[in-house]
């Protein structure tokens, strides 16, 4: 591969990169905008530590979770 041909390889990975960044953070947009865990139908918070953080109200350990009664659960995504 000449160098150049590598330059045009890595701008079109990084371009479809992007494209997949774009796709999931519209994706985690939908899903609180609705307000629902697509996982498991509890409700979203957001996490302050991190711009557009949001995550499932179970999600994490026992004491951290909403519902400590109910199984944890794993959704979380950003939408910047
Ligand atoms: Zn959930």
């Amino acid at each position: 591969m000449t160098r150049a041909q590598k330059a045009a390889e890595t701008r079109r990975r990084n371009r479809e990169s992007n494209e997949r960044i774009r796709q999931a953070r519209e994706e985690t947009s939908r899903v609180v905008a609705s307000g629902v865990c697509p996982y498991c139908g509890a409700g979203l918070r957001r996490n302050s530590s991190m711009a557009g953080w949001w995550q499932c109200e179970q999600f994490g350990a026992e004491g951290f979770r909403k519902d400590s009664t109910k199984p944890s659960c794993d959704w979380q995504g950003f939408t910047q």
